[in-house]
């Protein structure tokens, strides 16, 4: 590589790291001007509602990029430190707007351990950040919630997207239920997700009369002996009115009876018959 390659390779990155500095500068710049924007709110004088829109509908900036402005300038208000820090590099919008939703979210964060926490995020990455507050927040998962905020939308007619955000432990259990179910043809998150519901409404589900939880129930009600002549053989769980005739699944229509006491009041509501096909 000849010099003069070189000359215009860290002429390039000379350019590069001014230009970054401008930026810096000139966010430094935007967010004083903000400020007194917001302070005497002449937004609403142009017929905008919030300092927010403004930075949208006016100035253009996309919706990620006002939101942290505005948390930004709102911060350096309160903390005019952050000031120098944006303009020196060492932190940057994203950071201080996740700090300021931070303390929206724990309000009862006194002020020097604010102060603590503004200085400790300094020349973190935006990961390294959401870790530290991670650390310092009362509710984890309070602070998650509100900042990962779980999201489902529509992709298509038949399907959406979800959005949330896990614990490891979770993940680690979710991909346990996954490689245990590659058997059955389930590679995907999807198809584990959609297996794990199944799995769980059968368990759970206290409309779903095949529920082990119901089940239980019953047998406990009837202490494991059939209602009628109080048999510990063969026992079933049966509607009372049955789901032909418009019974539910509802806990109070179901009781533990045994296979013969089962068969016989079958067909005083069927008649014998219409039982005569089904019992042998
Ligand atoms: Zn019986």
């Amino acid at each position: 590589m000849n010099n003069e390659n070189l000359t215009s390779e860290h002429s390039l990155i000379n350019k590069a790291e001014t230009l970054a500095k401008t930026l810096r500068e000139a966010e430094y710049n935007l967010i004083e001007c903000l400020q007194q924007i917001d302070q005497k709110r002449l937004y609403s004088n142009a017929g905008i509602k919030s300092l927010y829109n403004f930075c949208v509908e006016r100035l253009k900036m996309d919706e990620a990029r006002s939101y942290n402005f505005v948390k930004a300038t709102r911060m350096a208000k309160v903390y005019p430190a952050i000031n120098n820090k944006l303009i020196s590099g060492k932190t940057n919008l994203g950071n201080i707007s996740k700090v300021a939703t931070f303390f929206d979210n724990n309000p009862t964060i006194k002020k020097d351990e604010r102060e603590r926490i503004i200085e400790s995020v300094e020349n973190k990455t935006s990961k390294e950040c959401t870790a530290l507050l991670l650390l310092n927040g009362k509710s984890e998962s309070d602070f998650l919630r509100k900042t990962f905020q779980e999201i489902i939308r529509t992709v298509s007619s038949e399907h959406k997207r979800l959005s949330v955000t896990l614990h490891d432990e979770t993940i680690k259990r979710v991909d346990r239920i996954k490689n245990l179910s590659a058997h059955r043809g389930i590679f995907s998150y999807e198809k584990t997700i959609d297996f794990m519901a199944h799995v769980t409404l059968k368990k759970i589900d206290p409309t779903n009369s095949n529920s082990i939880a119901i089940k239980q129930r019953v047998w406990k009600r009837a202490n494991g002996a059939c209602e009628k002549c109080g048999s510990e053989f063969g026992l079933e769980i049966d509607h009372v009115v049955p789901l032909a005739k418009g019974g539910s699944n509802d806990f109070s229509n179901l009781r533990l009876l045994c296979k013969s006491c089962n068969q016989a009041e079958a067909i005083k509501v069927f008649g014998a018959e219409h039982m005569s096909k089904f019992l042998k």
